[in-house]
């Protein structure tokens, strides 16, 4: 089947906002299995939204349109889809009590008049109730088609996808598609692809493809049978193989597993705690273990230490070491986890020092990190050149420093 993707707003087209939407539809359909050739970006126009709709009717079985379905006068998706349709709009009871519940809540004493715009839908639409916001999704049929409307908001447009597109598109489909993620770090794309090439090259159900991040490799595998259980056979096999090639450089096979996650997962099964000393990331280490719900139980402190004098100071980083080596060096890193450690009391510190550009430091290059990872009276420190600009550098930091101590963890406490 064949879905088509149309990205309503004038915000888009001006490039005042990223279509971080049109990213995650294409995505999903894609795991959904359903073909996508064409898609597009409508500013809030009648005639030009009219026009690319009716296009898209005419070449997709599945036309999704998001955006415009908001309570101004500018937004026009609902009422322009209607209408090329032929379907009239009616009042849903069910969404004005929704909206009349939601108003209740909210701050606003009132509803304002433009609001109740939003309880007409056109006749005979299924209708997605949205936990978050006002304007509901639709679904309308018409012509052998399905036209998928959802509103522009991500964070009221993904879990409506999730929760209630996503079982009416598997429902349209024939076969089901299952697929598995299986996420590698420390292991560049080329080197993953050469361990599995055969598998890449010469499986066609599941398929096995790899997606380069920064920092990381993922390798989604696709199935397709009859039945969930059915996919499920046909991916197990696989992924065990590739674990297997792969060893310890897999770190997670949930498709919503971070890294951090999964440092904070391993953490806390071997109830350790870990301090982060940080100077050129400044603090985007600690950041990222702290978006992991929960990260409190393993995660206390971190420091950041961005001038020599806070690496003496706060880490306890010697005069000579910083002299003799200077502040981007081996040495340094070493000394700034063993400080942390002593200095915070946990059980391993993570100790980033590097160059993120985008001027070089004498003879020391722009991209030279030193990663140390203090942990059970040991040390251990890797020394990388990355690529890229400053915010990539220190991207590419923070994931090194993430898969560091993993492996640190795995390497000393995994019996
Ligand atoms: P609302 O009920 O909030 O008006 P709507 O369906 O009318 O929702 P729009 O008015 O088109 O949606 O967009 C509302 C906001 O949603 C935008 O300002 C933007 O922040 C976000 N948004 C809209 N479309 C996209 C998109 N394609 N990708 C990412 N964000 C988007």
């Amino acid at each position: 089947m064949v879905a088509e993707l149309i990205s309503v707003g004038t915000e888009l087209l001006l490039g005042n906002i990223v279509n971080t939407n049109a990213q995650f539809l294409a995505e999903q359909c894609a795991l959904l299995g359903l073909s996508a050739y064409n898609q597009c970006v409508v500013g809030d126009n009648r005639e030009r939204l009219a026009e690319a709709f009716r296009t898209a009717l005419k070449r997709s079985d599945i036309v999704i349109l998001t955006g415009g379905l908001g309570p101004t006068e500018d937004d026009l998706t609902k009422e322009v889809c209607a209408e090329v349709l032929g379907i009239p709009l009616v009042e849903d009871a069910h969404t004005r009590e929704r909206l009349e519940a939601y108003f209740a809540d909210s701050v606003y004493k009132e509803i304002p008049d433009n609001n109740w715009k939003q309880a007409e839908v056109p006749a005979g639409a299924k209708i997605l109730d949205n936990a978050n916001g006002t304007a509901p999704g639709l679904i309308l049929e018409k012509f052998g088609k399905s036209v998928i409307l959802l509103p522009g908001p991500p964070d009221e447009l993904v879990p409506l996808f999730r929760d209630q597109v996503t079982p009416y598109l598997r429902a349209l489909q024939p076969e089901y598609i299952f697929s598995r993620m299986v996420k590698i770090c420390g292991i560049g794309e080329s080197a993953v692809e050469e361990k599995l090439i055969d598998l890449i090259d010469g499986q066609t159900n599941p398929t096995v493809a790899t997606y380069a991040k920064i920092g990381e490799v993922h390798v989604r595998v696709t199935a397709r049978a009859a039945g969930e259980e059915e996919a499920k056979k046909l991916i197990k096999p696989v992924v065990k193989e590739i674990r297997s090639r792969l060893g310890d450089s897999v770190y997670s096979i949930r498709e919503e597993e971070t890294l951090e996650m999964a440092v904070v997962g391993l953490l806390k099964k071997y109830g350790l705690t870990v301090t982060t000393a940080e100077s050129c990331t400044g603090g985007l280490l600690a950041g990222r273990l702290v978006n992991v719900p929960g990260a409190s139980e393993v995660f206390r402190e971190g420091v950041i230490t961005y001038s020599n004098k806070a690496k003496k100071k706060m880490l306890d980083v010697s005069k000579s070491t910083l002299k003799k080596y200077g502040a981007v060096s081996e040495q340094t890193a070493r000394e700034m986890a063993v400080g942390g450690v002593f200095a915070t009391d946990a059980d391993a510190c993570v100790a980033v020092t590097g160059i993120a550009g985008p001027d070089a430091d004498g003879d020391k290059p722009v991209g030279l990190v030193y990663i140390a990872c203090y942990m059970n009276d040991k040390v251990r420190v890797e020394k990388f050149l990355f690529k890229g600009n400053r915010s990539k550098i220190r991207e590419q930091s923070v994931v090194k420093a993430l898969d560091l101590l993993r492996r640190s963890i795995l390497d000393n406490y995994r019996k």
